[in-house]
């Protein structure tokens, strides 16, 4: 039989996963990226004898090849996605390619918000209660790498939209949709439509033995699961129980999780992530977890210890009785309406970077409030000091993070929040959203005397 021919495009963490899976199947694999490789992933191609170049891509070898896989930073609108498409050469994703080598079960987790939260949670409850998981996705390591040396039962994946984009006969046993809000609609044509469509690729190919997990009160969701057809078993969540709701909060303040197998009740109090999104995510892994048939007690042990994730809502200090929080992965509106949802009144919000076609009125109230100052943090703040001039008693226009921390503080009163939880992406100032929040609390710490 004729070796296969993979060329893999994009030299990270899921690009070189898929390529070393690819070879560890028997293919030739050439991988291809447009910019740079870090040095780490050079070093496992070269360990794996796979051929990569980088800086370029070179056009004979990428379009001679049987499939490719695309790394989901490269939008399809890309020059050489454009001539791969114009061959008929079939384009997937490394999770679709991961999923043909695996019988695992897949919890897959999307949404536009809570991803990683829900995902680590999930994560944290299985891997307690002793099953062999494996953590896949956006984070951790790539799925395709584990499924090529590593041998887990379950896998808890967080998927992006753009990942999902490339999915074809993937199957989830449980798939997650946390919510559906406007986000990367600079990727979708500034269609809404395109976005919850690829969104809703968590769902395809699910049988009636499998599972739906998804917020019920989500107006975008509803409207959408009206349209299609699904044989999965549905568990939606809300806050308050209404018709067929399988994890809800009831009169007595308890968490209720209900499935076939196992049903749980626990205080609210004590589950470990506060505020009302967390109680959402919460309830999204503590269904995965009652599906996967765990103990009661390794459950709700596990929701009540979880230590939280990075850069979410991470509370960083106390300074002149001002509290710093940190929620830098806020990178969209609706991630800053729930962080606004949890903090108290007298707030001063950081806001702003590179805006992805943004509307600020959903936070308009929130704002108003419990927002006593706007920082503007970004390189151009026209459209967020147009938006919110009149709206909040102070606002300031600043270009850096230590500008912004710096006009915080000083108009910080003791018992106020200082609150970063941006709206945007980071890439106008920073590297990355870590970056940014790393930053944050590095200059914060320099506050106290
Ligand atoms: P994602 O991986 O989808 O970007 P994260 O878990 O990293 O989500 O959380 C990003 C931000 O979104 C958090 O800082 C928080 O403010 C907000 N958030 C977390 N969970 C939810 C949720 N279920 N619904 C809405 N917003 C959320």
């Amino acid at each position: 039989m004729k070796t296969k021919k993979l060329v893999v495009l994009g030299g990270g963490e899921s690009g070189v996963g898929a390529a070393i899976l690819g070879k560890v199947k028997g293919m030739e694999v050439f991988l291809s990226d447009m910019g740079k490789i870090a040095p780490k992933y050079k070093e496992a191609l070269d360990n794996a004898n796979i051929k990569w170049e980088e800086g370029t891509h070179t056009e004979s070898m990428i379009l001679d090849a049987d499939e490719v896989v695309k790394s989901p930073g490269i939008p399809p609108t890309a020059p050489m996605m454009q001539k791969i498409a114009a061959k008929n050469i079939p384009v997937i994703s490394e999770i679709e390619l991961a999923g043909r080598y695996t019988d695992a079960k897949m919890v897959c987790i999307t949404g536009s918000n809570g991803k990683t939260t829900t995902t680590m949670l999930t994560y944290h409850i299985l891997k307690n209660a002793g099953v062999n998981v494996g953590l896949a996705g956006n984070v951790g390591k790539s799925l395709a790498l584990q499924v090529a040396y590593e041998n887990h039962d379950v896998y808890v994946v967080e998927l992006s939209s753009f990942q999902l984009e490339n999915m074809y006969e993937f199957k989830a046993n449980i798939a997650v949709l946390m919510n559906i809000t406007p986000d990367h609609l600079d990727r979708y044509d500034y269609e809404m439509q395109n976005y919850v469509n690829a969104k809703f690729r968590i769902l395809q190919n699910l049988t009636s033995k499998d599972a739906f997990i998804f917020w019920q009160d989500d107006p975008v969701i509803e409207a959408q699961l009206r349209n299609i057809e699904t044989e999965a078993q549905m568990y939606p969540f809300a806050e308050s129980i209404e018709e067929n709701t399988k994890a809800y909060i009831d009169a007595e303040n308890n968490m209720i999780i209900n499935t076939p197998s196992t049903s749980i009740n626990m205080p609210r109090a004590d589950l470990a992530l506060s505020g009302l999104h967390n109680l959402y995510n919460s309830m999204a892994a503590g269904l995965s977890a009652c599906l996967l048939d765990l103990k009661k007690e390794d459950i709700r042990r596990a929701l009540s210890n979880f230590e939280g994730v990075e850069h979410r809502l991470e509370y960083v200090d106390t300074i002149d009785g001002v509290r710093y929080i940190n929620d830098s992965k806020a990178t969209n509106v609706n991630s800053c309406w729930y962080a606004l949802e949890s903090v108290p009144k007298n707030t001063i919000l950081i806001l702003g970077g590179k805006d992805k076609g943004n509307d600020y009125t959903e936070i308009e109230p929130l704002v108003k409030e419990k927002v006593k100052a706007i920082v503007c943090m970004g390189k151009d703040n026209a459209k967020l000091l147009e938006f919110f001039t009149g709206k909040v008693g102070i606002i300031k226009d600043t270009h850096s993070i230590e500008e912004a921390i710096a006009q915080s503080a000083s108009i910080a009163q003791p018992g106020d929040t200082v609150l970063l939880s941006p709206c945007c992406a980071s890439f106008d100032l920073f590297k990355s959203y870590e970056d940014r929040g790393e930053q944050f609390k590095a200059i914060v710490k320099t506050l106290k005397k």
